[in-house]
């Protein structure tokens, strides 16, 4: 599934429909969730604008709370405030050290400048900010020195000066899957391997000892049978006195028992999956 986001117009821009990342669409599908609570749908509510002063017309906005017997949106004051206490309670000051302030626009802002200073060509940015003409997203990405992304490209170019030429051409069709296959080989009996591409295990395949394992948090069951295959053999060796079995065994429990710990915290990917209600596929 590919997480479109689309974008209703304010009077200045246009239409959008973005594919977002599934970190935010994680949160968007929270904040929905909350805000229907166990309705099917969002409430419809109206916005005011004070400098048009006129009411929108009903729309599922996105960020809205109960207030009295309604629902409201929430005012662009009062997401100021809610930044307000969160900079502050993440402890962030600004260049003079006094309380960081944001307005809900300098995240458009950020997002543009970070966006084009890492090399996304402005009229792409343009496009993403649903802006008309390119002049409005070059007065956005002002907020820092041409010099200062100038010299940022300088440096990222003179990185890559250091790197082999031939790391900089199109990968063949066999290299390509190659790489793929490498994340299908990652896959062990209980998780994923996280060794880099390209280097080959280091750990004789003993995944469970191995720090390089991220366990799958749906291979519980397997890992507890693991676990207690592995009790009984260092019951048996301790009975018989095979010492030498002793140490990788009580070794090989340890760290089993380590991981299942890590499975348990970790929510597995099914259980993580927030239910919408939603009867048909769009949010
Ligand atoms: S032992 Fe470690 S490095 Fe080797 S396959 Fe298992 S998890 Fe990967």
């Amino acid at each position: 599934m590919i997480p479109l986001l689309q974008v209703t117009p304010s009077k200045t821009d246009r239409e959008r429909l973005l594919v977002v990342s599934p970190e935010l669409a994680e949160v968007l599908t929270l904040i929905i969730s909350r805000v229907r609570n166990g309705a099917e749908r969002l409430p419809l509510v109206t916005r005011y604008d004070g400098a048009e002063r006129l009411h929108s017309p009903p729309l599922p906005f996105l960020f809205q709370r109960p207030w009295g017997l309604a629902n409201h949106i929430l005012t662009p004051h009062r997401v100021k405030l809610l930044l307000d206490r969160t900079a502050a309670a993440a402890g962030l000051t600004d260049a003079s050290g006094g309380a960081q302030r944001f307005t809900p626009h300098d995240f458009r802002r950020i997002f543009a400048t970070e966006a084009v200073a890492t090399g996304l060509p402005v009229h792409i940015a343009a496009k993403l900010l649903g802006h008309q003409s390119l002049a409005t997203t070059q007065a956005y990405v002002a907020v820092y020195d041409q010099d200062v992304i100038d010299h940022h490209r300088a440096f990222i170019a003179r990185r890559r000066g250091m790197r082999p030429s031939e790391e900089y051409r199109e990968p063949t069709d066999a290299e390509w899957e190659e790489f793929l296959g490498h994340f299908e080989r990652r896959k062990v009996e209980l998780g994923i391997c996280g060794r880099a591409y390209g280097t080959p295990c280091q750990h004789e395949h003993a995944c469970i000892r191995c720090p390089m394992l991220r366990p799958d948090p749906k291979q519980v069951g397997r890992l507890a049978e693991i676990i207690e295959n592995l009790e009984a053999r260092l019951a048996e060796a301790r009975d018989r006195g095979w010492l030498g079995e002793v140490e990788g065994l009580e070794a090989s429990l340890g760290a089993a028992h380590q991981k299942l710990t890590t499975m348990q915290r970790v929510p597995s990917s099914a259980s993580s999956h927030i239910e919408l209600g939603a009867t048909r596929g769009r949010i």
